[in-house]
C-alpha cells in the first residue's frame, strides 16, 4: 500500500450516501441516469411506492411497486431508512438496499423527496446532500406539461407541492439550477469528485 492509499483508506469516506432532491419535472430523472452511466460506482437504490406504474414502469427497476397493505407491514418491520408521504401516495427507502449497495463498495444515490432527504440527513449525518432546482417555476410547469405522463390535476399539485419544496433549499448541502442539462450533470460531478477528497472528521470504524 502506498502511502497515499493508507492516507486515503484512514481518512476519507469512501463509499458516499447521496440524496438527490428536487420538484417533479425539474430532471431528477435524466441526471440520475446520466450520472450513474457515467460512473459505475454509483448506484440507484430502487424505492418503494403506493403509486401506481407509469407507463413504461417496471417493478424493481423503476420502484418496487407495493400494495398500501405491504408498505405498511414494511414499515412496521423496520425496513425503510427514511418514508413519506408525497404527492397523496407512500414512498420509502429500503435500509436493506442502501446498506448492499455501500457493501459493494459504490456511492448509494437516493433520488427522494425534500422530507425523506431531511430524515437520511439526521440518520446518515455524511449523507451528501444535493437540491435540483428549475430555472422557474413557469419553465417546471412547462416540463411537466411537455412530460405528458401526468393528469392535469397531477400537475397541478405538483406545481403547488414545488414551492413548498423549494423552501427546504437551506437544509441541502449543494444547490444545483438545471437549466442544461449538462452544466448540471458537470456541477453534480464535480460535487461528488470534492467530497471524494474531503477529508472525514469522524473517526473511522477500526
Ligand atoms: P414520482 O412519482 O414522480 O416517481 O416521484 C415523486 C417524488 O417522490 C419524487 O420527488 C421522488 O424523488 C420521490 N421519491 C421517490 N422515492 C422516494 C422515497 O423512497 N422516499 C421519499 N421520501 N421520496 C421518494
Amino acid at each position: 500500500m502506498t502511502n497515499r492509499n493508507f492516507a486515503a483508506s484512514v481518512y476519507l469516506q469512501n463509499e458516499l450516501a447521496i440524496v438527490i432532491s428536487g420538484p417533479s419535472g425539474v430532471g431528477k430523472g435524466t441526471l440520475v441516469n446520466l450520472l450513474i452511466e457515467a460512473n459505475s460506482s454509483i448506484a440507484k437504490v430502487i424505492t418503494c411506492t403506493t403509486r401506481a406504474p407509469r407507463d413504461g414502469e417496471i417493478n424493481g427497476v423503476n420502484y418496487h411497486f407495493k400494495t398500501i397493505q405491504e408498505f405498511y407491514q414494511m414499515i412496521q418491520s423496520g425496513e425503510f431508512l427514511e418514508y413519506a408521504e408525497v404527492h397523496g401516495k407512500m414512498y420509502g427507502t429500503p435500509l436493506q438496499d442502501v446498506n448492499k449497495i455501500k457493501g459493494l463498495g459504490k456511492d448509494a444515490l437516493l433520488e427522494i423527496d425534500v422530507q425523506g432527504g431531511v430524515c437520511v440527513k439526521e440518520k446518515l449525518p455524511d449523507a451528501i446532500m444535493i437540491f435540483i432546482a428549475p430555472p422557474s417555476i413557469d419553465e417546471l410547469e412547462r416540463r411537466l406539461q411537455g412530460r405528458a405522463t401526468d393528469s392535469e390535476e397531477t400537475i397541478a399539485l405538483r406545481i403547488k407541492n414545488a414551492v413548498g419544496e423549494i423552501e427546504y433549499i437551506p437544509k441541502y448541502d449543494y444547490l444545483v439550477v438545471n437549466a442544461d442539462i449538462n452544466t448540471a450533470l458537470e456541477e453534480i460531478q464535480a460535487i461528488l469528485h470534492a467530497e471524494h477528497l474531503k477529508i472525514r472528521k469522524t473517526k473511522p470504524c477500526p
